[in-house]
């Protein structure tokens, strides 16, 4: 936490808001829309739960195919089942780890010649940095497919200058509690046209008609966010630029000391954009650094560090068996030697210290110490 969300909390309590609305919902969307420069937005009780909405309103339903990011968390893809549609995966480009422009240019356009173009893209932007939006949105608008931005692991982050989020039809946030702020479990639908928020909104909660009696015409969610978690949110927006400069600093800490180690490479910063570093990934090449991703992992893991291997791509995934996949030999790859290291907000020096030793020890040595660029 960052000190302003026990005050706002208390506030919430002695305005009795303590609902699934109130007016720290009402202030915690204002301001999270005036971060992002997007003019509308939906506080929810999670991300998935944006998702799911965002695919609802662009007329998402079943048997609609929807492209999507092959390498990230399974709620991206999930939410598309939700609508009974059919995700079709789409390869990362190894300079950004984002879905490659081209590759999705090629699909849109073979599919399109096919009669039988996607009903909508979403596009993650992975581990905090930005996909690249100008071939995608280039692409997409040629054939008239909207296209939903999954920034839930971004916020805070830039391309060309511009904040993450407001790049597609709709954007989505997270505020769980690993993402760069949180509410303990919540998220944000966002977009440039009122009338799909002002909808998102009311299907969130029971899709109630205005009629003084309860009258349903349509099937809704309860998917609105608790004023109580609002008032944690607007807390935490406060402190978003310290989390970010505290994850980059993390990420800087891990290149000086790992950066010029034969064999490990970072995640590339594309030159586009600013990234939040949500986590520090990495990708090893086990020939060169003369250890494997899990060897590094179970090292890090036998001294009480807990480290992840990068997603495991969805067209991996048991549950997304027979789903087609554009490509996936890239996202195969990074998740093969790709490895996550500790990224909270709140590392000391001493703990990033204890990484890097840890990590240095393992690389190939030429008898003198770990083998350098
Ligand atoms: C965390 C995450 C989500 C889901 O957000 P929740 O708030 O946990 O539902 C969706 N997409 C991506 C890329 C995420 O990292």
């Amino acid at each position: 936490m960052g000190g302003d969300e026990a005050d706002l909390v208390r506030e919430a309590f002695e305005s009795n808001w303590i609902a699934p609305l109130g007016p720290q919902v009402d202030a915690f969307e204002a301001e999270f829309a005036d971060v992002i420069g997007v003019p509308h937005s939906a506080a929810l009780s999670s991300g998935t739960a944006a998702l799911h909405l965002a695919l609802l309103m662009l007329g998402v339903g079943p048997g609609d195919e929807v492209l999507c990011s092959d390498l990230t968390f399974a709620a991206t893809a999930f939410a598309i089942t939700y609508v009974g549609a059919v995700p079709v995966f789409v390869d990362s480009d190894p300079n950004t780890w984002n879905m490659d422009p081209a590759l999705l240019a090629e699909e849109l356009e073979t599919a399109t010649r096919r009669g039988r173009a996607p009903k909508a893209v979403i596009v993650v932007d992975l581990y905090g940095q930005s996909a690249d939006w100008d071939p995608i949105l280039e692409a997409c608008g040629r054939y008239g497919v909207p296209v939903i931005e999954d920034a839930a692991e971004a916020l805070g982050a830039t391309y060309k200058g511009r904040p993450v989020g407001g790049f597609g039809r709709l954007g989505v946030f997270s505020f769980n509690g690993n993402k760069i702020i949180t509410t303990s479990g919540g998220g944000m639908l966002v977009s440039h046209e009122l009338g799909l928020v002002e909808r998102a909104r009311s299907l969130a909660t029971q899709a109630r008609d205005p009629a003084p009696h309860y009258e349903h015409s349509e099937i809704g969610y309860n998917y609105r966010m608790s004023n109580l978690l609002a008032a944690v949110g607007r807390g935490q927006l406060r402190v978003l630029v310290e989390r970010v400069t505290a994850r980059r600093r993390n990420f800087e800490a891990y290149r000086e000391g790992l950066g010029n180690l034969l064999g490990l490479k970072f995640m590339p910063e594309a030159g586009y954009g600013r990234g939040n570093r949500w986590l520090t990934c990495l990708a090893i090449d086990p020939d060169r650094f003369g250890a494997t991703r899990e060897d590094v992992r179970l090292a890090l893991e036998a001294d009480d560090i807990e480290a992840r291997p990068v997603w495991k791509p969805m067209h991996m995934q048991p549950v997304f068996a027979g789903c087609r996949v554009v490509g996936g030999k890239v996202s195969g790859g990074l998740f093969e030697k790709g490895l996550c290291l500790p990224s909270g907000s709140n590392l000391a020096r001493e703990d990033l210290e204890r990484v890097i030793n840890l990590v240095q020890g393992i690389a190939k040595t030429d008898g003198k110490g770990p083998i350098r660029l």
